[in-house]
């Protein structure tokens, strides 16, 4: 079944808003099965909006119309539904009763702006709008049923949820088809390695749709498939996640599109573990990304932005001498800051990062995107020191971030598994 969106208004056409409706059904589209074929955006225009309608009719089995339904002069949808159907606009006295009814609970007056939003095309089908006065339709023009909602995102919602999703469900009767997806998501592998990794996935796959989505610095790689076999969907969808944690190993964060922080923190509950944060070059951004996290306090104790070489040897006990021959950025100093907050706070674990964000302060030895994290447990401490070579300092906040809490997470694995 394939379906198109429009969306109709000026405030839309312009740039004026942003068509977060559009998407909203597309992703409850796509849910339930059904092929999104276009997003369409159209002006207040009779014209411009019975042409499209006109073309959607000869080409698609369903479409979602919203906006233009209310009671002013620039609401012309209804009107250019009928046009394009070639039908007359006639009162619809069930919609006139329930705007009768939604106006006298409020105690307001129904001016004869609002009697007009009870004008539908003839043949159309009253959609009930419990939660606004505009009341939706729904209409055949050409060979598409065509359900139209009102613009207003929450009473759009509500109508997509409750008319018009049971109603395409049954249509499609015997037809129907059934969707999953998975969002597996990994670090450590460039997108155009990411994709190189997956050159064979669609030969061995060809039922399963594949995307890739950079959440920087995180890779998600998105499948999706349809089927009326829902047995068949669910197994062929297993398969191809494993394949695709084979070739990923422990690349792959999570399967369900849960971030690294949110993963961490699984780990750590599960494993009646705390945590404890030294932040030298990342500012505070691991904790933060960790704090973001609902129910985080379970198992995070303790952060330290020890950004000064004196608050790491105050804070952290690292030793002066250590940082006077190698440094603050180095795999010795990240090891001993993860030690230090381990100690200080009486966490199970210490995690310390320390490295050059940029743009200046690198050098020949140490450059710009050079970062060490220290990792400290009941089982000891290590280190790593990674380069990243992004000239942005926020971007490679992030990676540094994201790198350090992997190898918490890599740790973690290996103790848990
Ligand atoms: P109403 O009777 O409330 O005016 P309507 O069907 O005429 O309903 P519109 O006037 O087109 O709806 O839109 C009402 C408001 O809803 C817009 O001003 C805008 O804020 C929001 N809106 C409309 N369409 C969209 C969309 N596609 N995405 C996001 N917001 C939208």
């Amino acid at each position: 079944m394939l379906a198109d969106i429009l969306s109709t208004g000026d405030e839309l056409r312009s740039g004026a808003i942003l068509d977060h409706n559009s998407a909203h059904i597309a992703q409850k589209l796509e849910d339930a099965a059904i092929e999104v074929n276009r997003h369409i955006c159209v002006g207040d225009d009779v014209d411009g909006i019975v042409s499209v309608l006109t073309d959607i009719g000869n080409s698609s089995d369903v479409a979602v119309v919203t906006g233009g339904l209310g009671p002013t002069a620039d609401d012309v949808t209804a009107f250019s539904a009928a046009r394009a159907a070639g039908v007359e606009l006639i009162l619809d006295n069930a919609a006139l009763a329930s705007m009768q009814n939604f106006f006298k609970a409020r105690n307001l007056p129904l001016t004869p702006a609002n009697k007009k939003q009870a004008l539908l095309p003839e043949g159309a089908e009253l959609l009930p709008n419990p939660v606004g006065t505009a009341p939706g339709f729904l209409l055949k023009i050409g060979r598409c049923r065509c359900f139209f909602l009102p613009g207003v995102p929450s009473e759009m919602r509500h109508m997509l949820a409750e008319e018009v999703l049971p109603r395409i469900e049954k249509f499609q009767g015997k037809t129907r088809e059934f969707s999953t997806g998975k969002d597996i998501v990994t670090f450590g592998l460039t997108e155009s390695a990411t994709d190189e990794k997956l050159a064979h996935f669609t030969e061995k796959y060809p039922d399963i749709k594949l995307g890739l989505r950079v959440v920087f610095p995180e890779i998600h790689i998105k499948l999706y498939a349809r089927s009326k076999d829902k047995n068949y969907l669910s197994r062929t969808l297993e398969n191809a996640a494993e394949w695709i944690f084979q070739k990923f190993g422990k690349r792959v964060v999570s399967s369900d599109g849960s971030s690294m922080e949110a993963v961490v923190g699984d780990i750590l509950r599960r494993e009646k573990a705390t945590l404890a944060v030294a932040e030298s070059c990342t500012g505070g951004l691991i904790s933060h990304r960790l704090t973001n996290i609902p129910g985080s306090s379970d198992y995070f104790l303790f952060s330290a932005v020890t950004y000064s070489n004196d608050a790491k040897i105050n804070l952290l006990g690292v030793s002066s001498s250590l940082l006077d021959q190698h440094g603050a950025v180095h795999v010795e100093t990240a090891k001993m800051m993860a030690q230090g907050v381990r100690q200080v706070s009486g966490a199970t674990y210490g995690l310390a990062t320390t490295g050059v964000a940029g743009p200046g302060g690198g050098t020949a030895e140490k450059p710009v995107g050079t970062v060490c994290i220290g990792v400290a447990g009941p089982e000891g401490s290590i280190s790593r020191r990674h380069f990243f070579s992004f000239e942005n300092r926020s971007m490679n906040k992030q990676i540094f971030a994201t790198a350090a809490l992997d190898l918490l997470r890599r740790e973690l694995l290996k103790k848990s598994n």
